[in-house]
């Protein structure tokens, strides 16, 4: 039986379109589970949609819709993000599935049954952009720092709280004991120093008769769930838990990716919920680091928005695969230009992989060259290494070695001068190496691999169209 091996983004919150960063997040997530497949792993690849609380309901109100339309409108183009960046997750997951509403009453269930969650009168700031609660510390200008436009709201009521400062120690430990658990290693000292430096219990429901757009409270029909903590079971929910499925058996734990915004909820709320309601914690998360756009933070009224869609339809998605891969720096924020994109576009696609192919698949069609050995390449031990620490640019930086080899040696060589038999035999070897770099392409830039896999195969004909027109400066 293969090995099984399970990955899941965040879910992106419903109240915008998909942006770029969730984008490069689920880009990276899917060369994960490409690449573990290659390695002959069984994948679960799990994303989906976040749709309750009180942004959504107001977004939903402010658009004249019942919030259930509202969400299956957002849902759909989430999940056509599939199609626009040839992606190969295989589960996709909205927390107002009727199964993860269950999961989630289940899974409050157990952790009332722990003893872990109780009711309180509480005041709080409150950030709707992040549905989050403020404390003074975190405040800049007694606002968000992630949403300075925004004006926080009082939140005063009586609410279920859960009790995070119970599990201060076992996160510690759980921190301790897998100096990985958190990648990169700075994250994981960021959130030590956070959980070490106390934690307090946090609000799980709202008052259903000011906020009624959550999965009921079980047993309290004046509540309804808080839309971190119900959002955040999904990561069981679709595995089929609490029931005993095959899946959850099999894939559970496993790796969640997040964005550097999601770092306390992954890696310290959402672990100690696992924890009180009886579950082992996650395998790893990876945190990855903000995009910004020529510099600045995104937004609307800058003007500065990047559409993953619009970037997909102009240049091609494997394009915008490459540039996220090769050129975004994944753990730290890195900055997105047009002119960065084109340039590394031209050099690295259509003169450095593009060139090649068309230049040895014309030279196989003039001399007649047929491949019709099935032998399996492999993957090469420099992108191994490279992806064994997520180094997702330099394992590019690797395949984009050997189309620089190849090169070099047309140049050496040049098959064109020499006797039609070791022309063949050299082309041979070239196509060799061709079928190779699109089988380690594969997890990167999947239709380009297989693009070249069929241009190299059989009777050899260099294609109509270049692999990535050069853009016109
Ligand atoms: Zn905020």
């Amino acid at each position: 039986m293969p090995k099984a091996f399970y990955i899941t983004t965040t879910l992106p919150y419903i109240n915008a379109d998909p942006h770029i960063g969730f984008a490069a997040e689920i880009i990276r997530a899917d060369v994960i589970a490409r690449y573990q497949r290659l390695l002959g792993k069984d994948v679960f690849f799990n994303t989906g949609t976040d749709e309750h609380g009180l942004k959504i309901y107001r977004k939903a109100q402010e658009q004249g819709v019942d919030p259930q339309t509202y969400a299956d409108r957002s849902a759909a183009t989430f999940d056509s993000l599939k199609q626009a960046l040839t992606l190969s997750y295989t589960s996709f997951i909205r927390t107002t599935d009727p199964h993860h509403i269950d999961a989630a009453q289940e899974f409050w269930k157990r952790c009332q049954d722990n003893g872990d969650i109780y009711k309180k009168t509480y005041k709080v700031k409150y950030c709707v952009g992040c549905e989050l609660e403020k404390t003074e510390s975190e405040l800049v200008n007694n606002c968000c720092a992630l949403h300075p436009n925004l004006e926080l709201e009082i939140i005063e009521e009586e609410n279920y709280f859960f009790r995070w400062s119970k599990y201060q120690q076992a996160l510690l430990d759980l921190y301790h004991e897998n100096p990985k658990f958190v990648v990169p290693s700075h994250r994981l000292k960021e959130i030590e120093h956070f959980v070490a430096s106390g934690l307090e219990d946090f609000s799980i429901s709202r008052l259903k008769a000011k906020m009624p757009w959550g999965i009921p409270v079980p047993d309290d029909p004046d509540h309804v769930m808080y839309v971190w903590f119900d959002a955040l079971i999904n990561y069981v929910s679709c595995l089929g838990w609490p029931k005993k499925t095959e899946d959850y058996e099999k894939y559970w734990p496993g790796m969640q990716v997040a964005g550097k915004d999601n770092l306390r909820q992954q890696s310290a709320m959402w672990q100690a919920m696992l924890l009180s309601a009886g579950l082992p914690t996650s395998k790893q998360i990876l945190i990855f680091g903000f995009i910004t756009s020529g510099g600045q933070k995104m937004s609307k009224s800058l003007g500065n928005v990047i559409d993953p869609f619009e970037v997909a339809t102009k240049y091609s998605t494997d394009a915008l695969r490459y540039y996220v891969l090769a050129e975004l720096k994944a753990f730290e924020d890195s900055d997105f230009t047009y002119e960065k994109f084109e340039e590394r576009y031209n050099a690295d696609l259509a003169n450095g992989l593009g060139n090649l192919v068309q230049r040895v698949a014309k030279m196989c069609e003039k001399n007649g060259v047929m491949y019709d050995d099935n032998q399996q390449s492999a993957i090469l031990e420099s992108v191994k290494s490279s992806l064994q620490d997520y180094s997702f640019n330099l394992a590019l930086e690797n395949v984009w070695a050997v189309i620089k080899s190849a090169d070099q040696r047309i140049n050496q060589v040049k098959p064109w001068e020499l006797p039609r038999e070791e022309a063949e035999s050299e082309l041979t070897q070239l196509v060799i190496r061709l079928r190779e770099i699109a089988y380690n392409l594969h997890p990167f830039l999947p239709s380009t691999a297989e693009k070249i896999t069929q241009i190299f195969s059989g009777k050899i004909k260099a294609p109509e169209q270049p692999l990535f027109p050069r853009i016109a400066k």
